[in-house]
């Protein structure tokens, strides 16, 4: 649909709702709405030149409920049944299935979602001056007014990548390899490397036979990435696992906020829905939002627009702040209760605990026995019992 021609009128609506954000959670909306609801007028406002940015995302298959499992069943460019992590004193193979999709993916389902759709479309470098409950203002004067307004404009927005936080900072580099590389499972920590800068492990894909996904990530106090030198890291993982890297594919860097605290904001009738990372749903330990994402898609799914407009998110809230306030005390005790070196001692000691246990927890979904569990037992070594009972933040 051309939407150029949309302009201010105080009498109709152009749209039921407009989406703005073409990124992970507007996408899954999207797939979402146009499954359940196809009759619905959808507007997709992305200020970038394509859908979805530059991602790899993954999540584990027990991210997806029941209720989400038709909207997951295809969105997946790999599936992995299960996947390893390595610690100096731990290795587990875990059985859990592991999947990724591609921002290229996500864009071309969403587009195709479209195909065909009257009176929906998207709309590219269309950049939101102002995002209203029932209208959007774009950077080029049009105004476009819908029954109700959905705003996922992503991480940068979120206002707790300044104050009480650690970071997850990581480069990915996808690279074809001379060989056959011989890893045929996901190694999602291999935190055998030296502890610089935090917690600090590699993160391998493998996504063919001679391809890979390599991404060094670490837990810091601070948000500044050093792109070279993660870059640096990356190649001299890959030498000595023998690795030999012939072309590099393509590149992708990450700072996400790991806060111990903060909270969603409540809904208000007269502001748009605040969705996706910006609106603080994501995992605050992890730094990812898929699990999330993919829950409050199939909840805007089954809605009602007018639901929606008055009720926003509102019944997913409690949860989500139930689960936030937990990840919230294990990032406290991470990021000041061990010294940087020191908190690969949590996440290794976290993976000797049960399966279903680690699967909840990746899902944001820890019952209150899980959360017993992950805090009784010998506290991980490394930890500074001054920080912990004094008050006194480790640097
Ligand atoms: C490199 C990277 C890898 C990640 N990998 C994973 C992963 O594997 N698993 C996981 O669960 N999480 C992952 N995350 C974390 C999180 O899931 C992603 O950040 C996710 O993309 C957040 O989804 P979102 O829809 O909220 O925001 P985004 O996907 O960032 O989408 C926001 C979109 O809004 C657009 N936008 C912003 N402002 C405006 C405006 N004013 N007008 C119009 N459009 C606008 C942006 O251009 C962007 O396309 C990753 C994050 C990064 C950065």
């Amino acid at each position: 649909m051309d939407i150029s021609r949309h302009v201010f009128d105080e009498t109709s609506t152009d749209f039921d709702l407009v989406l703005v954000g073409g990124g992970l959670q507007n996408g899954l909306i999207a797939l979402a709405l146009r499954r359940r609801q196809p009759a619905l007028r959808l507007c997709l406002i992305e200020s970038g030149p394509a859908l979805a940015g530059n991602h790899t995302w993954c999540f584990h298959a027990s991210d997806a409920g029941p209720e989400d499992a038709e909207l997951v069943a295809g969105l997946a460019e790999h599936n992995w049944q299960s996947y390893r992590v390595l610690f100096p004193r731990l290795e587990r193979e875990l059985a859990t299935g592991y999947s990724m999709l591609s921002s290229e993916r996500l864009a071309e389902l969403v587009t195709k979602a479209f195909v065909g759709a009257p009176g929906s479309g998207i709309e590219l470098n269309a950049h939101a001056v102002d995002i209203c409950a029932d209208r959007v203002v774009l950077a080029d004067g049009r105004v476009l007014r819908a029954r109700a307004v959905i705003d996922a404009t992503g991480p940068e927005r979120h206002e707790l990548l300044s104050g009480k936080s650690g970071y997850q900072k990581f480069v990915g580099l996808e690279v074809r390899t001379h060989t056959a590389h011989g890893l045929t499972s996901p190694i999602l920590m291999d935190a055998r490397v030296e502890q610089q800068d935090g917690f600090r492990f590699l993160y391998v894909l493998p996504l063919a036979e001679d391809r890979l996904l390599l991404e060094d990530t670490c837990f810091s106090g601070s948000k500044e990435l050093d792109y070279d030198l993660f870059c640096e890291r990356i190649h001299a993982y890959a030498e000595e696992q023998g690795y030999a890297i012939d072309e590099l594919v393509r590149a992708e860097k990450g700072v996400l906020p790991l806060p111990w605290a903060g909270s969603v904001p409540p809904h208000h009738a007269d502001q748009p829905i605040r969705a996706g990372y910006g609106g603080g749903w994501f995992h605050p330990v992890t730094g990812y939002s898929f699990p999330i994402a993919l829950r409050i898609a199939s909840f805007i799914a089954k809605s009602s627009i007018d639901q929606l407009r008055a009720e926003g998110l509102t019944s997913l809230r409690s949860d989500q702040e139930r689960q936030m306030k937990f990840a919230y005390r294990l990032n406290k005790m991470l990021f000041t209760w061990f010294a940087p070196q020191e908190r690969y001692n949590v996440l290794e000691r976290f993976y000797t605990l049960d399966e279903g246990i680690i699967r909840r927890f990746y899902a944001l979904q820890l019952t209150g026995i899980d959360r017993a569990r992950v805090l009784v037992g010998r506290p991980p070594r490394g930890m500074s019992y001054k920080a912990a009972f004094l008050g006194r933040n480790v640097s």
